[in-house]
């Protein structure tokens, strides 16, 4: 049995561990066109911080790939799939042939068609370690320099927290009225964005670059920003061509909740795909890595079973049909959890009035309807998340739970006996 996994990344990875609980002997191949061992990809803002190391940042272990019996393919990408003769086509010409297939590629930085873009000399996009690494290399060699951001959602601002003490300016300009505009609502975002401006940054937002000019960007108000760097963070795009006339493709790769494809042996999962979120009912890019990890296992357990089950072994397929929009995420030390989406109606937080305290952030929204909890935003206080998620992904039906007791303090104690039961492990007798 030949595995083929394009991507060494969450979901690639997830889909060896997913192969390897069910079958230990078949090949698995892994091809990457990074020169990496596996990393987590959230953790570049924290390497130019100097919070972690490259050593710290892998995901899996140096004996990884040994361990688990894989052949890793590094710094080569795969240019084609032939899915008559199954073999993956690569740069260096040569052909890799596969039972089963994963296509786990992720996504790319997208980058408008700025006009005098390229007389931008210091620019660098925020997916990688190698542009961590060129941004590093940028920073160290032009002390003091100016930074500006094109971007103010997820990845633009943790750029920014990671460089922030190592550069004399940052300006973040995005054409949204409100940063992280598609997590946050309104005042939430206020509450964020008022605690990295007192950090240093300037956001100039519902604003437009016009044009750049060598280190200007001139903006559509006519304001002209000088720079010495310029980091492009305006959004990502599913990496789907490999599967381009092969499979179906909408805005992702269209898989079914077993992440098969519409091509025969062909799976998808992670940032290139589109799922169903529960939360909504609707179908979604959900850029996130554990949707990623746990949608590649699931994958991964799939190709092999469906294996398994020509040799009459009985196992079981896996389903991933509980994804949810979710962000944990910290900004200067400022925690911000959201999940699911922000319809019905609105519990307020008691301490959401007063916006910002002196040291203390507290704001709390719960969206709910129909008898169940749709979506929420932490900021500051975010203990006990965990049981507001569970509540949207197992779509709980809150009449079976204290609901207001839940909105103020969530805890267990707010479930019937038999429900904590199951949440802690137990059985129901
Ligand atoms: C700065 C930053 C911060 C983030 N923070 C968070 C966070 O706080 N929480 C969170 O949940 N998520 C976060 N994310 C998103 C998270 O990193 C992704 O959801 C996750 O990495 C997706 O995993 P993946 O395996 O689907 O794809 P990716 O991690 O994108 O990996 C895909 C891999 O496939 C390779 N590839 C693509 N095409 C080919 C080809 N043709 N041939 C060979 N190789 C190929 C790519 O180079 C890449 O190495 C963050 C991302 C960034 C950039």
């Amino acid at each position: 049995m030949k595995y083929v996994i394009i991507g060494n990344s969450a979901a690639g990875i997830g889909a060896v561990e997913g192969i390897r609980q069910i079958d230990r002997q078949g090949e698995i191949t892994v091809i990457t066109d990074e020169a990496h061992h596996t990393y987590s990809r959230p953790l570049i803002s924290y390497l130019l911080y100097g919070k972690v190391t490259e050593e710290k940042m892998k995901y899996r272990g140096d004996n990884f790939y040994s361990d688990n019996n894989v052949k890793l393919k590094k710094s080569v990408s795969v240019t084609k799939i032939d899915a008559d003769k199954k073999h993956a086509v690569l740069s260096n010409g040569d052909n890799v042939p596969y039972d089963k297939l994963l296509v786990a590629s992720g996504s790319s930085p997208f980058v408008p068609p700025f006009e005098g873009l390229d007389t931008v000399k210091e620019k660098v996009t925020f997916m990688s370690l190698d542009d961590a690494r060129k941004l590093d290399e940028m920073i160290t060699k032009k002390k003091d320099a100016k930074v500006l951001i094109i971007g103010a959602g997820l990845i633009g601002l943790k750029c920014a927290e990671g460089i922030i003490k190592r550069v004399s300016k940052i300006t973040v300009v995005d054409l949204a009225p409100r940063i992280l505009s598609s997590i946050l609502d309104e005042e939430g975002a206020a509450i964020v964005q008022n605690h990295i401006e007192k950090q240093g940054l300037d956001f100039l937002l519902k604003g437009s670059v016009k044009k750049f000019d060598g280190n200007s960007a001139v903006l559509e108000s006519g304001e002209t920003i000088r720079f010495d760097i310029l980091v492009l963070a305006v959004g990502v795009r599913p990496n789907t061509s490999l599967l381009k006339d092969i499979a179906d493709i909408d805005r992702g790769i269209i898989v079914n909740g077993k992440s098969e494809t519409s091509a025969k042996d062909i799976y998808a999962a992670g940032d290139c795909t589109q799922t169903l979120d529960v939360s909504s009912g609707q179908i979604k890019i959900m850029a996130l890595l554990p949707n990623a990890y746990m949608q590649g296992e699931c994958a991964g357990i799939n190709m092999a079973v469906s294996q398994q089950a020509v040799s009459q072994q009985a196992v079981s397929e896996k389903t991933f049909d509980r994804a949810i929009p979710m962000n944990a995420i910290g900004f200067f030390d400022l925690h911000v959890i959201t999940a699911g989406n922000y319809t019905g109606d609105v519990y307020q937080g008691a301490g959401n009035s007063g916006l910002v305290t002196k040291d203390q952030v507290s704001y709390k929204k719960l969206f709910y309807s129909d008898n169940k909890l749709n979506g929420y935003i932490l900021i500051g206080d975010i203990e006990k998340a965990g049981i507001y998620t569970s509540l949207i992904r197992e779509r709980t039906p809150l009449d079976s739970i204290d609901f207001s007791l839940v909105c103020e303090k969530p805890g267990l104690m707010a479930f019937t006996k038999e429900e904590r039961m199951v949440k802690l492990g137990g059985r129901v007798s």
